[in-house]
Parts: structure tokens; sequence; C-alpha cells
């Protein structure tokens, strides 16, 4: 059994738990968001993630991590999946599991990338693909429990690979503590200004916060976005201990 850090920073063993899948949410032709009900759920923090196991009937086993999507809702936890090419489990979540279906969670893991609304300091969020999931836990989290301002920039490739984009579009504009700016690596927008391409200092210094405000930074995603998002804001005078990563790299033996 893994080791995982809970609320409060105690670590304690954690098992394997019982859950189903209850809801399925569409959110891009590549991703999907999961509800699961897993019975005894004890609560978890903004940045979080669990280890999903599925078990085939032969017995075949497969575990990958997924960061948690959402907050805590009783027994209910949402994660949200994108498919990679020829990944074994990715490609049967997103396409294949049902409502109904039975998984195995086991969690809360992580105790560095996670934010508590008691946390008063500017937050300053860089996304890049799927690595929006645990950013959005935290934009969520906040509504109504923070007036802690944030700014989210989120790199995709395409306008049709925004996860979440209506509930980003909204938030947007209903909230003005919530910036939300998005780039576009090959295809943009019509109308969209920025040239297509990768994320720079320039972007951070347009739609980030100065390092002179002490924001706390989170940056998650594919493990190239995550190591280059983090040198451009070190280089952009941000204090690395106040820069948090995540990387999605391949998780599972
Ligand atoms: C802490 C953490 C949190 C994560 N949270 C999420 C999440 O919220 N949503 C999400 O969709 N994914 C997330 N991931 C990635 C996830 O764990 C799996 O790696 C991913 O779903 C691929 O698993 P697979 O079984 O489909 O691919 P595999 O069958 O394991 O791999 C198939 C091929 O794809 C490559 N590959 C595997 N994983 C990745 C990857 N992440 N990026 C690029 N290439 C890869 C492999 O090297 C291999 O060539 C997270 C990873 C970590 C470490």
């Amino acid at each position: 059994m893994a080791r995982a850090a809970v609320p409060g920073g105690l670590r304690v063993r954690r098992a394997w738990r019982q859950g189903h899948l209850v809801e399925r949410r569409r959110e891009t032709e590549s991703a999907v968001t999961l509800v699961l009900e897993v019975t005894g759920w004890p609560g978890h923090l903004a940045g979080q993630h669990i280890d999903v196991r599925l078990t085939a009937p032969d017995g075949y086993q497969a575990a990958r991590s997924y960061s948690l999507a959402a907050p805590t809702y009783g027994d209910r936890i949402e994660i949200t999946v994108q498919r990679v090419a020829d990944g074994e489990v990715s490609s049967y979540l997103v396409d294949e599991a049902r409502n109904g279906d039975f998984v195995e969670v086991r969690g809360p893991v992580g105790g560095w990338f996670v934010w508590r609304p008691e946390d008063s300091a500017p937050v300053l969020l860089v996304g890049g693909g799927s690595g929006v999931v645990p950013l959005m836990a935290m934009i969520r989290t906040r509504d109504g429990a923070s007036p802690t301002p944030f700014r989210l920039i989120y790199s995709v490739r395409t306008p049709d690979d925004r996860i979440y984009d209506h509930e980003l579009h909204s938030r947007a504009t209903q909230d003005s503590g919530l910036d939300i700016t998005f780039l576009y690596t090959r295809t943009a927008p019509e109308g969209e200004t920025r040239p297509v391409g990768r994320i720079t200092t320039k972007d951070l210094a347009l739609y980030g916060w100065p390092p002179e405000l002490e924001p706390t930074c989170y940056v998650c995603g594919p493990t190239p976005f995550v190591e280059a998002a983090a040198d451009l804001l070190i280089d952009r005078g941000h204090n690395p201990t106040r820069i948090r990563t995540e990387r999605f790299g391949p998780t599972g033996p």
C-alpha cells in the first residue's frame, strides 16, 4: 500500500476503496469528466490526485494517477481524463467506461501541490492540456470560499481542446477576481491577436502577476510544458519557493 499526505500534513497508509461510476460528461472530443461514488471517501484538498485501478475479467490490473477535478462533495469525486494515443487506461476511461462500472480508488495523494481557501496570496495558475484539471479544482474550491484573486493561463493546441470551456468562460464573466487567458499552440480562434505558439515570458508578463506581488504559482501539464513554464517564471523573477509544479508524465508500472 502506498503512503499519502492528508489534510493537515499527517501521513497515513491508504487502502484501495471500491468506487463506481455514476456520471460521465464529455468535455472535448478526447476528454471526459467521470463522477465516481466512493463509499467512505475521507475528503481531499484542491490539487490532490488519486490512483485509479482497473481489473479485467482475467484478473489483469492497471493503475494510473488522476487529479481530482472538483472539491469534495460527500462520497462523490470527479476526475477528468484525456485520451492518450494508444493509452491503455485513458482510452478505456474515455471511450468505454459506463455508468455503474466499478473501479478501485486510492488516495487522496499529495500535500505540496494544493491550495487552501485560507491561503491569501494571489494565485497564478498555468496549465497545459489536461494539466488544467487540478487547477480547475482550485478555481471551483475558491468559489464563494475566498476572495483571493486568481489568474489562469491555459495553453491548448486549438479552441476545440479547451477543457471546461463553457464553465471557465462563465466563471470569468461573473467573477472579477478571476482572469482567464487561453494560449493556442497550433490553431487560434478568429480574432485572436496573439500569434500561435508556446508560452513565453511575454505571456507571463501580460497575463500573470508581477513577481513583486509574491503570488503562489501552480504549474501543471505534460512534463516538458511544466519545465518550460517553471523556467520562464523563474526568469521573470518569481521566487522558486513560490512555484509549485505537477508533472503529468506516464504513470503505472
Ligand atoms: C500526479 C498525476 C496526475 C495526473 N492527472 C491526470 C489527469 O487529471 N488527467 C489525465 O488525463 N491524465 C492525468 N495524468 C496522466 C495519467 O496518469 C496517465 O499517464 C495517462 O492517462 C496515460 O495513461 P494510459 O494508461 O492511457 O497510457 P499508457 O498505456 O500508460 O501509455 C501509452 C503511451 O503514452 C505515453 N504516455 C503515458 N502517459 C502519458 C502522458 N501523461 N502524457 C504523454 N504521454 C503519455 C506512454 O509513454 C506510452 O507511450 C496524471 C499523471 C500524474 C503523474
